[in-house]
């Protein structure tokens, strides 16, 4: 069993990880079970599975996890967020974890489900994270949890300052350590980490990065999120926006740069949202890991 937090502690290495999504079907699992195992060359630390829009894959995300951990032997961290699900629903699945050995949970609050326009929430259940943080802290006090952060402020957030202030709230409420949001500007990320540092948030932060590999998925993606893509980034990939095979070169290379200088910069870990594919992100970690 291993807790995430004790080897970000130990302070050795940068941690690795890899975000995937519970596929719809069988055959997309089977698919996604064999892109993880080849993963296993690259020795991640751990890897994540999110938990979709109003819970509704909770049940994938526990089988996911739980084949990660027990079948494939890699470290798995579940995903949870306060969609749709009161106290004693998230205690249940608090539970279900715990059978499976699973300890490293991702504490969300969500993004308001498909067609809602702002997050409320469940009767009986979390209106923040931070809420969330502490209910699992005080039922599962060994449980290594990680939480949400973001260099550009949070979408919602009236203020980045206001953002800090709700940041350093949920991670008193008993956070081991934050996962950024992707970003495509280092200098986002390091003055948000001296920022963190300075309002008193001392656990560890790792960058969330996500390889461009479509135009077209990155604008949605950065549109959803409220991330920003550099000018002269967004320049470059739309120039060869109809040569997929160019646009991934540039996606990929613009990433191992900003891995390469994040790691110059003592970052704690480094966060690959894969989309469910690999080999952007397994290429990517063959050219940093020299550097780690
Ligand atoms: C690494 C990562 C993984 C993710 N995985 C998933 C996933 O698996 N499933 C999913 O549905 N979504 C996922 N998300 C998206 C996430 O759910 C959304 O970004 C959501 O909008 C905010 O979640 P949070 O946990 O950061 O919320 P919170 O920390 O609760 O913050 C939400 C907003 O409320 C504000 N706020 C917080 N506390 C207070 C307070 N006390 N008073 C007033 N305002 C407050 C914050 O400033 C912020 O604007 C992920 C995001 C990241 C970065």
């Amino acid at each position: 069993m291993m807790r995430i937090s004790d080897q970000l502690k130990a302070g050795g290495r940068p941690t690795l990880s890899f975000e995937f999504f519970p596929p719809k079907d069988d055959v997309g699992f089977w698919d996604l079970y064999k892109t993880i195992e080849a993963l296993k060359p690259i020795a991640p630390t751990y890897v994540s599975v999110t938990y979709g829009a109003g819970g509704a894959t909770r049940r994938k995300t526990i089988d996911l996890v739980e084949r990660i951990k027990n079948d494939l032997g890699i470290e798995p961290m579940a995903h949870l967020t306060c969609v749709g699900a009161d106290r004693s629903e998230i205690a249940h699945v608090l539970d279900e974890l715990k059978s499976h050995h699973i300890e490293n949970v991702l504490a969300l609050r969500g993004d308001p489900p498909l067609g809602q326009k702002s997050f409320v929430a469940t009767e009986g259940g979390f209106r923040y994270a931070s809420e969330l943080v502490a209910f699992i802290r005080e039922r599962r006090d060994n449980f290594c949890i990680a939480a949400a952060c973001y260099p550009e402020g949070h979408p919602e957030a009236p203020s980045r300052e206001a953002d800090l202030e709700n940041l350093k709230r949920k991670v008193d409420a008993g956070v081991d350590f934050l996962i950024t949001q992707l970003f495509f500007d280092n200098a986002d990320f390091l003055s948000f980490r001296e920022r963190a540092e300075r309002a008193g948030i001392r656990v560890p932060i790792v960058a969330g990065i996500m390889p461009i590999l479509s135009v077209k998925q990155i604008k949605k993606f950065t549109e959803m999120c409220g991330a920003k893509i550099p000018k002269a980034l967004l320049q470059k990939v739309e120039a060869v926006e109809t040569d997929a095979e160019a646009v991934r070169h540039l996606g990929m290379y613009h990433a191992t740069q900003q891995c390469l200088d994040l790691l110059r910069e003592g970052v704690s870990g480094i966060h690959f949202y894969t989309l469910n594919r690999s080999t952007a992100t397994s290429a990517i970690c063959q050219m940093i890991k020299a550097s780690m």
